[in-house]
C-alpha cells in the first residue's frame, strides 16, 4: 500500500498542472495514470492559451481564463527552472479571423459582449483586411477582418506535459503509472484508491481523469456530466517562419510547422479522421493563407475534448466525501497556470474559494 497526502487521478495536462502544484507545496503527492489505452485530449491539442471568446455570458469563466493567462509566463519560467523544459510560450497576442461580412459582424458583437460583462478589462480591437494583413504576412483576400487580442498566446502543449510531469518528479512527486483506478472507497476519513495492483491511500483526492471522470465521480459522490466532441488537426511540413501570432485556427509552431484546426463533432468516443472534415479545415485554413495551398500535410488526428453540458468547467469538491475534488475542462491549457498555482493552494486548504462557486456541480441539479 502506498500513502500519501493526495492522490491526483489523471495524468494529462489537467491533473500534472494541479500533482505539481500539490507537490510544490511540500504535500505527499501521488499521481495516478491509466496509461495509453485511455482518450487523452492532453496530447492531441491546438495548444493555444486563449483569452478572447472564453466565458462570454458566464463572467467567473472569463476572469478566470485572463487569470491563468496572465500567469501563464510565470510557469512557462518555472518549469524551465524547475524541471528544465522549454514549454515555447509565447504571448504577442491572437486573432480570430473572419471570412465574410456576416462572420466579422457576428464576432465584433461576441466580443462587444464580453467586453461589457468583463467591465472593460477585456483588450480587444476589431481589425479590418488591411490592418490585419500588415500584422499577418501572407493573408488571403477572402478575409475579412477579425478580432485581435493582445491577452492571447500559444506554447507548444506536449513541452508543457513533459515538464509539468518532470517537474512534479523534480519535486519529490511520486507516478503511477499504467494502473487504472478502478474504484475510490472513502473510509475514516481517508480515500482507498485501487490502482491496477495498488492501493493508494491518500487524505485527499483530485479527479483530473478528462473523460473518465463521469465514471469516477460516483465513486465519491460526485455526478460530473462529461461528454466527448472531437476535434481533428492538420499538420504541415516545416514552412519558412510566417506567422508571428496565433490565429484560432492556424498557428505556426516554433519549428516551423503549421498546425491547422479544428472541429467540433458529435461522435461519441470515436477519436478518429475524416477526409470531408480534413479537407474542410484545409479549405478554410488556405483561404486565410493561400500560400498554405502548397505545403504537404505530414499528420493528422483527430481527439476528444472533455467537454461539460454548458461548455464551462468543473471545480467541485463532494459535499458526501469531503476531500474529494473533481476538474473537468476542454480548457486544459489557458487554464494550466491557474490550475498549477491557484487550484493547489484551495485543495491543499480544503476548500474551493468563492470565485469558483459558479463551477460546482449543481448547476446540472434537476429540479
Ligand atoms: C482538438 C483539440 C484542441 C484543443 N485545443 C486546445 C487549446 O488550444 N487550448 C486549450 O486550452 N485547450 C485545448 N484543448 C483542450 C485540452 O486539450 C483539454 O482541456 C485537456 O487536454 C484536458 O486535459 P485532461 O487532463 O482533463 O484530460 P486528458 O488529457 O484526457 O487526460 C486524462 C488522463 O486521465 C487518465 N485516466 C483516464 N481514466 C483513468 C483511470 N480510470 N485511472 C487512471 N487514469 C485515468 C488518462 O490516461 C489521461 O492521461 C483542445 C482539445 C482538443 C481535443
Amino acid at each position: 500500500m502506498l500513502t500519501c497526502d493526495a492522490a491526483v487521478v489523471g495524468g494529462g495536462v489537467v491533473g500534472a498542472a494541479i500533482a505539481y502544484g500539490l507537490a510544490g507545496l511540500k504535500l505527499d503527492t501521488v499521481l495516478i495514470d491509466e496509461g495509453d489505452v485511455a482518450f487523452r485530449a492532453a496530447r492531441g491539442n491546438f495548444g493555444l492559451v486563449w483569452v478572447q471568446s472564453k466565458g462570454i455570458g458566464c463572467p467567473p469563466y472569463a476572469n478566470l481564463t485572463r487569470g491563468s493567462a496572465d500567469h501563464w509566463l510565470s510557469l512557462a519560467e518555472e518549469l524551465n527552472e524547475v524541471a528544465g523544459v522549454d514549454v515555447a510560450y509565447s504571448r504577442q497576442g491572437g486573432v480570430h479571423l473572419c471570412l465574410g461580412e456576416a462572420e466579422f459582424s457576428e464576432r465584433a458583437a461576441l466580443m462587444k459582449q464580453l467586453e461589457a460583462e468583463t467591465q472593460g478589462d477585456f483588450k480587444y480591437e476589431m481589425l479590418n483586411y488591411r490592418a490585419l494583413a500588415e500584422m499577418l504576412p501572407g493573408l488571403g483576400p477572402d478575409v475579412t477582418g477579425g478580432s485581435y487580442s493582445v491577452l492571447d498566446g500559444h506554447a507548444n502543449p506536449l513541452f508543457l506535459l513533459r515538464g509539468l510531469h518532470a517537474g512534479f518528479r523534480k519535486r519529490a512527486g511520486r507516478a503511477l503509472l499504467n494502473a487504472p483506478v478502478r474504484s475510490i472507497r472513502p473510509h475514516a476519513g481517508v480515500f482507498n484508491v485501487q490502482a491496477g495492483n495498488e492501493t493508494v491511500q491518500a487524505r485527499k483526492v483530485v479527479l483530473a481523469a478528462g473523460l473518465a471522470n463521469a465514471k469516477l465521480g460516483p465513486e465519491v459522490g460526485l455526478e460530473v456530466p462529461v461528454h466527448p466532441l472531437r476535434g481533428q488537426i492538420l499538420v504541415s511540413e516545416k514552412v519558412r517562419s510566417f506567422l508571428r501570432i496565433p490565429t484560432l485556427h492556424v498557428r505556426q509552431t516554433a519549428e516551423g510547422s503549421v498546425l491547422m484546426g479544428d472541429s467540433h463533432e458529435d461522435v461519441g468516443f470515436d477519436d478518429g479522421t475524416r477526409p470531408d472534415i480534413m479537407a474542410e479545415i484545409a479549405r478554410r485554413a488556405t483561404r486565410a493563407f493561400p500560400f498554405l495551398s502548397s505545403a504537404r500535410i505530414v499528420r493528422a488526428w483527430g481527439a476528444l475534448r472533455v467537454m461539460t453540458p454548458d461548455g464551462i468547467p468543473i471545480y467541485a469538491q463532494s459535499e458526501s466525501c469531503p476531500g474529494a475534488f473533481c476538474v473537468a475542462t476542454h480548457s486544459g491549457i489557458t487554464l494550466a497556470a491557474s490550475h498549477a498555482f491557484d487550484l493547489p493552494r484551495s485543495i491543499a486548504a480544503g476548500s474551493l474559494p468563492a470565485e469558483l462557486d459558479a463551477f460546482g456541480t449543481g448547476r446540472f441539479d434537476v429540479h
